[in-house]
Parts: structure tokens; C-alpha cells; sequence
């Protein structure tokens, strides 16, 4: 099993059967393995082909089994409906995360688990969602991997929790009347990332290499950094050699080694994926462990129905249940 638990795919329904998908087979005729179940602690996993529908607009493939409860996968959005209860069940996850310390391990990782899918749902359900800037959104599917990561820790949950719960707090403010409806400094990322991109390589390499953490020297931060690269590069001057100083080489040499791998995985993300990774680091993320979490994040997301950075598919509510790696049930 990838994951500890499945999340139940259909729309918001009565107490009728939940259905979370497992896997795909792989045969021609298609279908999934679905998991089913009525009370979370009895589970039934069934071989089901897939429902076949398609979008009218894009023609995207609905992701549900076929005969399935509720509407097809693409219309589900605009079929989660508002929910009173769910802002207050978002609060009191928030709550618990707030003071993590307080509460055992399992119990942190449920409100996580809560707070960052809830929020999710109440963007989607508010349509707070779809206009949000791609930045955004990876930003949300981000703080959604970073829930699923307290699963796996064997470590301390409390400084995820905390990060968590700042963060988080930050999405829910969104739907708030007085929004802006978008995450503070999204546009400056945006415009940072175009001017790192103009940057010859060498420059790009010194200027991303140099935002890390455990440097001899201080760190620069991003905006001037790229500012100082802009002027030179302008010039015709390559970046300058290190200063006679072997803390300053040291620090040229690992600049030049962990930008360049940065460089490279930074250009590889999503354009919105590749904003937020801006963002975070123009805040003082290391850049090389920002841009891996970024990848982590994007693969982890698949196990929630997100295919990269596609903003319509995945769980809308919270029927849970546990699914245990049981070989006879599997
Ligand atoms: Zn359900
Ligand atoms: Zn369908």
C-alpha cells in the first residue's frame, strides 16, 4: 500500500457505500481497484471498471468506477456544496495543531490530515479555487503533501505541526469577503522568476547556489541577489572570482555545485510549482532542499487523484478509513 488510509472519492452522499480508489489495474480492459466500505474498520476491496464518461468541454475522463453514486469525477467541484460545519471542523483541527505538544501523535496527525483537506474543500466549495493563481494552488497541494508527511515521521511532529498551522491559517483567510483572494507576495515570485530565467547560466547557477542554508559567509538574500547578477550580467561580466579567502572559495565552490543541481530541478517544476518555490526561498528556505520538497510534494499529491499541478481532480470530503496492507484482502 502507498498510503495508511484511502480517502472516499464520490461526492458529498447519504451513508451509502464509500469508495476510495486503489490502484489501476493493468489490463486492457481498463479499471481500478477500489476500496469500499460503510463503517471505516470494515473494508472490501473490489476489481471495478471504470465509469467511461466524459467531460463535455475537454473530454477529460471521469475517474470513478462505472454505475458510481453522485456526479462524474470532472463535475465535482461544482458539486461540493457549502458546508456550516466545515469551517468550524477546520478551526478545531487548527486548534489542535496549534498546541501539538498537548496531544499524541495520532491526534496531530488527524488534524493535519483535517485542516489541510477541509481547507482544500472549502476553496473549491466557496469557487475561491479555480480563480486562484497557479502559485497558489501548488502552495495548497504543498501544505497537503506536508499533512501526509507527519504520517511517515518517526521524528517530533511539533515543528511540522506548527508550520502547519500558520500556514494554513493563511489559506483559510482566502475565502474571507476582504481577500484579495490570493497568497501575499505572488507577483514579486513571479517577477523574480522571470529575471532569474533572463540570467546568463553561470549567473543563475551563483545566484540560486547562493541561497542556502550553512553558508561560511552571509546569505544574500534572493531579491538582492538576482538584483547584483541583473547589473553585472548586463555588463558582459561573468559572476566575479571568490575573494582570496578559503571560507569565501568554499562557499563559491558549494554555491556553484548545489546551484546548478537547483538550476536544473527548479526548471523542471511546473511553471506555478517553480512561483512558489521562488517565493519560499526569497524567504529564506534553502533553495536546494525547497525545490526537492517541491518534487516530493508533486509525486505525494498523486496519491491524493492530483496529476501534477490539474486543479479538478481529487477527494472532496472526508469518509475515511484505514486500510491495512492485509494479504487477503489485497
Ligand atoms: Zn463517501
Ligand atoms: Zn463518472
Amino acid at each position: 500500500m502507498p498510503r495508511g488510509s484511502v480517502l472516499c472519492e464520490l461526492t458529498e452522499h447519504g451513508p451509502e457505500q464509500h469508495a476510495g480508489r486503489i490502484r489501476p489495474l493493468a489490463r486492457p480492459e481498463g479499471g481500478a481497484v477500489w476500496a469500499t466500505w460503510t463503517t471505516p474498520d470494515e473494508v472490501v476491496c473490489l476489481a471495478l471498471y471504470d465509469c467511461g464518461k466524459r467531460s463535455k468541454e475537454q473530454g477529460r475522463p471521469c475517474s470513478l468506477f462505472g454505475a458510481h453514486l453522485g456526479p462524474c469525477s470532472f463535475a465535482r467541484d461544482d458539486a461540493l456544496v457549502e458546508d456550516p460545519a466545515r469551517v468550524a471542523r477546520i478551526d478545531a483541527a487548527l486548534g489542535v495543531l496549534a498546541e501539538a505538544d498537548q496531544h499524541d501523535k495520532l491526534a496531530v496527525q488527524t488534524a493535519a490530515h483535517d485542516a489541510t483537506l477541509l481547507t482544500w474543500d472549502e476553496l473549491r466549495a466557496r469557487h475561491v479555487w479555480t480563480r486562484l493563481p497557479a502559485c497558489d494552488q501548488a502552495a495548497m497541494y504543498r501544505l497537503l503533501a506536508r499533512a501526509d508527511s507527519l504520517r511517515a515521521t518517526r521524528s517530533s511532529v511539533a515543528s511540522t505541526a506548527s508550520e502547519l498551522t500558520v500556514d494554513v491559517a493563511q489559506m483559510t483567510r482566502l475565502w474571507e469577503p476582504s481577500s484579495p483572494q490570493r497568497l501575499p507576495d505572488g507577483d514579486t515570485a513571479a517577477a523574480l522568476l522571470g529575471t532569474l530565467d533572463r540570467l546568463p547560466p553561470e549567473w543563475r547557477t551563483v545566484v540560486l547556489g547562493g541561497q542556502r542554508e550553512n553558508r561560511y559567509q552571509a546569505r544574500m538574500p534572493l531579491d538582492e541577489a538576482v538584483a547584483w547578477a541583473g547589473r553585472h550580467s548586463s555588463e558582459g561580466l561573468g559572476p566575479p572570482p571568490a575573494e582570496d579567502d578559503w571560507t569565501a572559495e568554499w562557499d563559491r565552490k558549494e554555491d556553484e555545485r548545489q546551484g546548478a543541481t537547483t538550476s536544473g530541478r527548479l526548471a523542471n517544476l511546473p511553471t506555478g510549482w517553480q512561483v512558489d518555490a521562488v517565493r519560499r526561498i526569497a524567504r529564506g528556505g534553502d533553495a536546494l532542499g525547497t525545490v526537492a520538497n517541491a518534487d516530493l510534494s508533486i509525486n505525494v499529491i498523486r496519491l491524493y487523484g492530483v496529476d501534477r499541478a490539474a486543479s479538478d481532480t481529487g477527494p472532496t470530503n472526508l469518509h475515511m478509513a484505514s486500510v491495512r496492507a492485509d494479504p487477503q484482502n489485497a
